[in-house]
């Protein structure tokens, strides 16, 4: 896929990134593509549902199997906004996801190198392609600018 592309797609989950950041969440956000069409979108949603495991790529798969009414999402590509943490990197491989592309490095719970990478070990039967720091500056710069709010307001 061009490159061009993949900057429309991030720019996708930048916008539920956003999303998150008016809700006082995180700001990541995710989007799920199949054939160049976005079947798929959700951000963080931890404090609202008070689940740790509510991260916009697991949401977004999800809502992805719902709409091939099928756990397994052949061919799709996961945009994130975020460099995705073990649980969710897992969650990858077993929807059978093709590819990956993240914008910004988590160094506190990335597993595709920054913490863990768990998506640089060889899959017995799954090979998930990724592609990494797509529009990672605006990724960032809203991560910090979420942080940096938060902590004045406390
Ligand atoms: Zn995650």
């Amino acid at each position: 896929m061009a490159f061009e592309k993949d900057i429309f797609f991030i720019n996708e989950a930048l916008i539920e990134a956003k999303k998150a950041y008016e809700c006082k969440e995180v700001p990541v956000g995710a989007v799920l593509v199949f054939e160049e069409k976005v079947i798929a979108r959700a951000h963080n949603l931890v404090e609202a549902k008070q689940d740790a495991a509510e991260h916009a790529e697991l949401v977004c798969l999800k809502k992805g199997s719902v709409y091939f009414n099928n756990w397994r999402l052949l061919k799709t590509t996961l945009y994130c906004t975020l460099e995705p943490c073990a649980m969710c990197a897992g969650a990858l491989l077993l929807h059978r996801v093709e590819r990956l592309v993240w914008g910004a490095p988590d160094p506190r719970q990335g597993a595709h190198g920054s913490w863990v990478d768990l998506l640089g070990i060889p899959h017995p039967f799954h090979t998930l392609a990724v592609s990494s720091g797509i529009l990672e500056q605006e990724s960032k710069t809203l991560l910090k600018s979420f942080f940096q709010s938060r902590r004045s307001s406390s």
